[in-house]
């Protein structure tokens, strides 16, 4: 059976025939992913479809046409450049129900029900009369090839006829598109006639254009002839398109727009270029598109914001669940704005892990105040010109992100988010922090000039809000001149309440289902939680939802049945499969030389076990697992405090010479976050030393100096939470910690001992020294410590 549904591929620039090849390569990462996809779960199957606006990256699904050609990736291969080469064969024409889009992957749902019957003599005389024309046209059409005759005569069936035909004959690229968009063979057959007959016509004034011209002629002459010719063939069609009513119609675009009077100015200055130029000139594009672009942008052009912050509440209460500190902080940021014109108000900048809802509660902001809204990432950016533009004179040139995002916008003041401001790099291209800085600040962007552009552009009225993963990854001078809000993890429970309340109600609609359709039982939407994702926010666990909700979608529509679901840890595993996450409840009494660490991972915290082992050596210290210089440095430091306490820690002091250490962190993807494992490092050490299990629900954070001090560490919060997700219940903090710990949810604080410390013999007391411990003694027994 054939698949209901069919993972996208855009093309721009070729088009694809049912029982054609084309033949591509790819060097983009999701492309390659799509492929993939392809060959593992839709049996290298795709749909090709082509983009209604071929210049927009990124297009809205539901500006997709709704018509595209089922693809066979016949042939794949890798090529040594990092390329990937594809065959792909053209099987069929097919109606597209919808598209629906996760992450950058276009899915289409595909209707394989309106299958074309034709009555067999209509079909038949539709092929001769097209044979019979198409022998007329390579008769008379020099350039045609008479090979496609021949082909065409072999066949039976009116849509390989017309497809063939279609893509051999001569016509432009978006001819062919309304080629592919046809579903009715018919149709199609008739355009082709239509087409070759016009060609045939075209031909004929051509001829008789070329019998009235006579003489030599030089090159100019004939330069200028070429043009008259395709002047007269365009008036002939009716169809031309006046230069100077072209011109006319954008002089008065220009006068109308309410730009300021020194780029109208400029506006009609390019026009009068663009009037007498050379149609031949290569810069007549370039100037056009400037005043495209200038034209195209909002000016003056303001929405008026809803004053009522009640109102604007109780919108943000609608789709964002909690945060309320962060809602607050928007409210009083709203109303200062509010109180002072908006004059100065410092730039947001909502800061946290992925998923927690700074990019969607930014949006609703835009929403619940009337605004139009428009988000631009600046993740990856390392060259100033990227956010202000490339000078004129750049070949490809093109107005920066600011610009690009604020003819989206569409609006003089729409809420305007800045992505992943912590992502941006420094490079000999210049600082785009400091273009950015350029942007934001109220005393400049009131005048901002685009490169590009060249005219000062208005960008004080614009609400900027910038989002970070990381507050300490933010260019400092840019950090100084934000109101950090900070939004951190959610608890399990606050993600249960966000599924029910926002998430499954969300993607109920989104799929065109009914609360009454789907019941999720109490329960599963925490073993969801636990086992099926590990985030920070919610992004996961909303797809999660989104998959089980498909499934159910499908199964509506295949069995034509509209059963009631209900959803339970029984039938969980038949919608998303077996369980990704387990908790392993033998590890439960821990081991010798593992101690729990506290992690700040880009999906908010995390436990972050350390393991040790030792066998005969030098007294070397080996260090593996992804570790970054300060957290080897801490180990060092650990191993010397021990030796240095070797006595008081009842250790024999020989084992140390005798032995190598080797200290491993399976998960110690997190290098940056090095000096705050320093206890824990150090308590692993003495596990292993001191033959002595750390309970595995015991946690510790913090940073020591070679004295034991325990300095503090940044991130608690969401290492708390984290940690309390994996089943800690009893975790070492520094004592200056402590203030950090009113931050943390009371739910997840009342089931967390917290033990505040100085020094780390306040560790040490509570794990190791209950009672006097003999030491190890360097025997053949320790040799065999297993590592896990
Ligand atoms: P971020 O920008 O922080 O990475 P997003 O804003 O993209 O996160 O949020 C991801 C998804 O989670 C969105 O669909 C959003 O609606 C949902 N979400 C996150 N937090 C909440 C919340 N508190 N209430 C309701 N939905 C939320």
């Amino acid at each position: 059976m054939s698949n209901t549904n069919l993972p996208v591929l855009l093309l721009r620039n070729m088009v694809l025939f049912p029982f054609s090849e084309i033949r591509l390569e790819f060097d983009e990462l999701e492309d390659k992913q799509l492929l993939s996809l392809a060959e593992a779960y839709y049996g290298n199957e795709i749909l090709v479809v082509i983009p209604l606006d071929l210049l927009e990256e990124d297009p809205d699904i539901n500006e997709l046409p709704k018509c595209g050609v089922v693809g066979f990736i016949k042939m794949k291969m890798d090529m040594p450049n990092g390329k990937t080469r594809v065959t792909i064969e053209g099987k069929s024409r097919v109606k597209v129900k919808t598209y629906t889009k996760e992450e950058n992957l276009v899915e289409a749902n595909i209707d394989y029900s309106q299958k074309e019957v034709l009555p067999e003599n209509k079909e038949l005389a539709y092929i001769r009369t097209l044979t019979k024309e198409l022998d007329v046209y390579t008769n008379e059409v020099p350039t045609m090839s008479n090979t496609l005759l021949p082909t065409i005569l072999s066949l039976r069936t009116l849509t390989k006829v017309t497809d063939i035909m279609a893509l051999t004959l001569p016509g432009t690229f978006s001819r062919k598109v309304e080629y592919i968009g046809e579903m009715s063979s018919i149709t199609r057959a008739e355009m082709l006639l239509d087409d070759m007959k016009q060609d045939l016509e075209i031909l004929k004034i051509e001829q008789e254009i070329e019998n009235k011209l006579t003489k030599k002629l030089d090159k100019e002459q004939k330069d200028y002839i070429l043009r008259e010719r395709i002047q007269l063939i365009k008036e002939e069609l009716g169809d031309v398109i006046d230069k100077d009513t072209e011109i006319e119609e954008l002089r008065a675009h220009i006068q109308s727009c309410a730009c300021s009077v020194k780029a109208k100015n400029r506006l009609l200055l390019e026009l009068s270029r663009y009037e007498v130029m050379n149609p031949n000139s290569p810069e007549m594009g370039t100037i056009k598109n400037y005043i495209d672009i200038l034209l195209s942008l909002p000016w003056g052009n303001y929405t008026t914001d809803c004053e009522d912050l009640n109102i604007v509440k109780s919108r943000l209460d609608n789709t964002h669940y909690g945060l309320d500190q962060v809602k607050t902080r928007i409210l009083e940021y709203l109303a200062v704005k509010q109180n002072t014109k908006g004059l100065r108000s410092p730039i947001i900048c909502l800061v946290g892990p992925p998923g927690v809802g700074k990019t969607s509660l930014a949006a609703s902001i835009a929403i619940s105040l009337g605004r139009n809204f428009t988000k631009i990432s600046v993740g990856g950016v390392s060259d100033e010109a990227e956010i202000v533009g490339h000078r004129r004179t750049y070949i490809g040139s093109a107005p920066g992100l600011i610009i690009q995002g604020m003819k989206k916008a569409g609006t003089n003041n729409p809420v305007f988010i800045i992505d992943e401001i912590d992502k941006m790099t420094k490079d000999i291209k210049g600082d785009p922090a400091s273009a950015l800085l350029e942007v934001l600040d109220p005393e400049q962007n009131h005048a901002f000039v685009d490169h590009y552009i060249e005219e000062e552009y208005d960008l004080s009225k614009v609400m900027f809000i910038t989002t970070a993963n990381y507050l300490y990854q933010i260019p400092e001078a840019l950090r100084d001149r934000l109101e950090i809000v900070e939004l951190s993890s959610y608890t399990e429970y606050e993600k249960q309440d966000i599924a029910y309340k926002h998430l499954i109600p969300k993607q109920l609609e989104e799929h065109g289902l009914k609360k009454e359709d789907v019941a999720f039982t109490e329960g599963v939407i925490l073993t969801l939680i636990r086992n099926y994702t590990k985030e920070a926010g919610v992004r996961e666990l909303e797809r999660m939802i989104a998959t089980i909700l498909r499934k159910i979608v499908k199964e509506h529509i295949i069995t034509g049945k509209q059963d009631i679901y209900e959803i339970t840890d029984y039938n969980l595993e038949k919608y998303l499969g077996k369980k990704k996450f387990i908790y392993n409840e033998s590890e439960i009494f821990g081991s010798v030389g593992v101690v729990n660490g506290l992690a700040y991972t880009p999906c908010g915290g995390d436990i972050l076990p350390i393991e040790a082992t030792f066998y005969p050596g030098k007294g070397q210290l080996i260090l593996t697992g992804s570790l970054g210089d300060v957290m080897k440095e801490s180990a060092t430091l650990s191993l010397s405090y021990i030796k240095s306490h070797a006595d008081e820690f009842h250790i024999d002091a020989s084992i140390l010479v005798n032995n190598d250490i080797h200290i491993h962190v399976p998960e110690g993807a997190v290098p940056k976050d090095g000096p705050s494992a320093g206890v824990t490092i150090t308590s692993t050490l003495l596990s292993l030393l001191t033959n002595t299990k750390v309970h595995t629900n015991i946690g510790m954070t913090g940073e020591m100096t070679l004295r034991g001090k325990v300095l503090p560490i940044g991130g608690l919060k969401e290492k708390v939470i984290g940690a309390h997700r994996g089943g800690i219940r009893k975790i070492f903090i520094p004592r200056i910690n402590e203030k950090d710990l009113d931050s943390i949810p009371e739910e997840v604080k009342s089931e967390i001992k917290f033990i505040l410390v100085d020094n780390y013999m306040d560790i040490y007391r509570e794990l190791f020294n209950k009672f006097k411990r003999k030491s190890m003694s360097n025997n053949k027994e320790l040799i065999q410590l297993p590592l896990n």
